[in-house]
């Protein structure tokens, strides 16, 4: 009724390289693998490499580039039930054809050099999404969190924005502090994402937006993906139980309620948060969808929340 699913973001890749598990078999460990993504709905998804504090500075592009080798290697074991999207019409043919499709972002630029060699090779490699920060500070921004001192982009930080308009790799705001959010929004010439973030007036964490943020970002023509992480959905919860489907149901009401349903996507964190029971792995998208649906939704719009928004940002930045 509603099609294939793109979700914003997911920390799969991280799973594998420190459980081991194989993406393509199904587990009982993580949140997603293919038969749950194919079973839940997904079509496509933004596939975050993410590099843990430890190999922070030095090995950050080490890191890196093992990721995307654990990602590239799966999608070649696939046989052609993954690929990996570097373009607009690969990822629509993708949708349309029933082969998931991966889109690669790096979840902060530490990996990055100044002179931007890095993205450069990285786009080359297919990456075609960028977070400037995960929650620390590096050359380029700040991120959200304890070591957040309330400065914005870095001259370097404003060089990478415009490189990555240039390049056509979307920009995702989700971790970056507020000081750096209002300066991409200033220097950005294409629509931004808030990858993975809900909102502040239903849950007051500094990883969501405020409504001041959530109207920038659909005046850029951006979007949010509503992040399934139960302490960024409810205030203090910490447990899958704590934490129903209306409560996800709620913060897209809100985002609908302020900017109308073209501004709002999933950016489910699977694999790199706590679920909430009702959602418990990619499999249970469906329930959401249903609960979505049963709120009042219709199939227009849940086509818009699925896919259409992400499609509609990504032909807005992506160059080719
Ligand atoms: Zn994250």
């Amino acid at each position: 009724m509603w099609g294939p699913i793109i979700d914003g973001h997911t920390d799969y890749v991280l799973s594998l390289l420190e459980t081991g598990r194989d993406f393509l078999v199904e587990s009982d460990r993580g949140h997603v693998d293919l038969p749950r993504a194919q079973r839940g709905g997904l079509g496509a998804m933004f596939t975050a490499i993410f590099v843990r504090d430890e190999y922070h500075p030095n090995q950050a592009l080490a890191r890196t580039l093992r990721g995307v080798d654990c990602l590239l290697r799966t999608i070649k074991a696939s046989h052609g039930a993954m690929e990996l999207v570097r373009s607009v019409a690969q990822l629509e043919a993708c949708l349309d054809r029933g082969i998931f499709g991966v889109i690669l972002h790096y979840e902060g630029a530490e990996a990055i050099d100044p002179e931007f060699a890095v993205l450069r090779l990285s786009y080359q490699l297919g990456m075609r999404s960028l977070g400037l920060t995960w929650s620390r500070p590096n050359i380029f921004a700040e991120g959200v969190g304890p070591q957040d001192r309330g400065r914005g982009l870095t001259g370097l930080g404003r060089a990478l924005v415009q490189a990555c308009d240039e390049l056509g790799i979307l920009i995702d705001v989700s971790h970056l502090n507020d000081a750096g959010f209002w300066d991409v929004m200033e220097c950005s010439t294409k629509p931004v994402v808030a990858s993975h973030s809900n909102c502040r007036a239903l849950c007051p964490v500094a990883r969501n937006l405020s409504d001041e943020q959530i109207r920038a970002l659909a005046e850029k023509g951006g979007l949010v993906g509503i992040n399934f992480h139960v302490g960024f959905l409810r205030a203090g919860a910490e447990r899958p139980e704590d934490v129903r489907l209306d409560d996800i149901v709620a913060h897209i009401d809100h985002i609908v309620e302020l900017v109308g349903v073209d501004h709002v996507g999933f950016g489910s964190d699977f694999d790199g948060a706590t679920m909430p029971a009702e959602l418990a792995d990619a499999a249970h998208l469906p329930r959401l969808l249903e609960a979505l649906a049963r709120r009042g939704y219709d199939e227009t719009a849940l086509r818009k929340i699925c896919r259409e928004n992400w499609l509609r940002v990504i032909r807005a930045v992506w160059c080719e």
